[in-house]
């Protein structure tokens, strides 16, 4: 049908068949022959808003025409986060099922305020989360509830810990007021950058945050903590949360989070444990060691998103007490109001989005599909492969790790004998192997030491994407 003659309404559905299958085969080819991209778009900055009309279309075009654009104009500008060999930052990856998900929910199109308006989200969203806590071996009373980011979930926390440190800050705000102190939040030096912007979204500002020191293994101490915690209460400020870290991004260290749990309970501080990255292991048997404590927290990070082949975005704020998130932002205007409020979850109580994305769908494709038993296996695996390439960079007399690896990022530099700047070196090993598009590796510093990370997390991973990086770092350090 031409569009000339389409005025009002949908894409017919003979149409939307046609295109829906030819999207569904183009994902199926773009999985099947991911690892032929350059992991990196080689694309100059403008280049695709230099090939994009300026102005919208004044009629409809069809739709062939928009597809045929994809290739022509999206795919060139795409990084590939879902190839094989994307190691940065962390590596992450959706699986096909996780697509799906996508699909119906944006079919569905949703808005998981009020019960009412979304029992399917509102029940979906209950059920598969406890399915996870239980995977994760959480305590029966953790409950859930989906946000978008780790840092918009963590946002949440420590608004829920301001609000019960007894300021009413809800009522009367923080501006203004003399017999509000400095409210204080702490965490490692090596936390994620999110909980410094959540302090600034919060008002609570940057001086509020104070960064405790860590060991040789880039773990807070405790000890410190205790100590900058004391101090802070003898100059008059009011500790409202302690931040620990299972997996840090530098270099998925783990701050000992039974220790700082017991510092949390001796002064009634909230403990708010980020697990975004590695909080998926804790499905796994033996990787529990590492979370030992966290059944203590008042809440939980995990991020679905990271490292559970759920597409992005997905993040889990898991709470003791779900109604302290309730007390920080439960506000029913007359026009949600409904009869059945005493009786149902409405997910519009706790946070400040009104309309919520129906996101456990996507979560429960995939744990169903995988199952538990097919999720840990893939888990394990990727830490194998971590490991194993790890043992390859200790046995090298040219390459030195930089950290543990406790789950599958391996930190570590190029260090060939007579070369004097190992930083600029590594630097530019870093860039090369970039730009070519074969690999993407990220850094960070570490003791002032350039540091290559390597992250093992994508879904279509496998030793020989590992032995290629290898090939590839021993040919550029040449
Ligand atoms: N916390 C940790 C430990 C992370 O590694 C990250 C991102 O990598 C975040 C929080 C922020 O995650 P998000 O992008 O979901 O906000």
């Amino acid at each position: 049908m031409s569009n000339e003659a389409i005025k009002t309404g949908d894409m017919p559905s003979d149409e939307f068949r046609k295109y829906g299958y030819e999207i569904v085969d183009w994902i199926a080819n773009y999985f099947e022959h991911i690892d032929e991209y350059p992991v990196l778009s080689q694309v100059e900055p403008n280049w695709l808003k230099d090939n994009l009309p300026a102005s919208a279309p004044e009629k409809g075009e069809d739709f062939g025409d928009v597809l045929a654009d994809v290739d022509k104009l999206i795919l060139p500008a795409v990084t590939h986060w879902n190839h094989p060999n994307f190691h940065g930052l962390f590596s992450t990856s959706t699986s096909s099922v996780g697509v799906f998900g996508e699909m119906l929910t944006a079919a569905f199109d949703m808005k998981g305020m009020l019960w009412r308006t979304s029992p399917a989200s509102t029940e979906l969203e209950d059920v598969v989360l406890d399915w996870l806590r239980q995977m994760m071996d959480l305590p029966e009373h953790f409950e859930g509830i989906i946000y978008d980011t780790a840092s918009v979930s963590t946002m949440h926390a420590i608004a829920a810990a301001r609000e019960k440190a007894g300021f009413s800050i809800r009522e009367k705000g923080m501006s203004g007021r003399d017999d509000v102190p400095l409210l204080r939040v702490y965490a490692s030096e090596h936390v994620h950058s999110s909980i410094d912007k959540c302090v600034i979204t919060l008002g609570l500002g940057l001086a509020s945050l104070r960064k405790i020191e860590c060991n040789d293994l880039f773990e807070m101490i405790p000890e410190k903590l205790a100590a900058a915690i004391n101090e802070d209460i003898e100059n008059g400020f009011v500790p409202i949360c302690v931040i620990p870290t299972v997996g840090t991004t530098s270099t998925s260290s783990v701050d000992p989070v039974d220790a700082i749990a017991d510092i949390c309970e001796k002064y009634g501080v909230w403990l708010h444990v980020d697990t975004a990255y590695a909080g998926s292991t804790a499905i796994v048997p033996e990787f529990r060691q590492h979370f030992k404590g966290w059944e203590r927290a008042d809440s939980i990070v995990v991020n679905p998103h990271k490292w559970l082949f759920t597409p992005f975005d997905l993040s889990v704020l898991y709470c003791k007490k779900l109604n302290d998130l309730k007390d920080a932002f439960s506000l029913v205007a007359e026009y949600l109001k409904t009869s059945d409020e005493q009786t149902v979850k409405n997910g519009m109580d706790y946070g400040i989005q009104l309309g919520r994305r129906f996101r456990a769908l996507k979560l429960w494709f995939v744990i169903r599909y995988f199952g538990r038993e097919g999720l840990i296996a893939r888990l394990r695996e990727h830490c194998r492969l971590a490991r194993l390439f790890a043992s390859w960079v200790e046995e090298s007399p040219d390459f030195d790790m930089l950290a543990p690896v406790p789950f599958a990022l391996v930190c570590f530099r190029a260090c060939p004998a007579g070369v004097e700047d190992l930083n600029a070196l590594n630097e530019e090993i870093m860039n090369d192997i970039n730009a070519s598009g074969d690999a993407y590796l990220s850094h960070t510093k570490l003791n002032g030491k350039f540091t290559l990370r390597l992250s093992v997390g994508s879904i279509r991973v496998e030793e020989k994407h590992l032995r290629k990086v290898w090939d590839l770092l021993n040919a550029a350090r040449k």
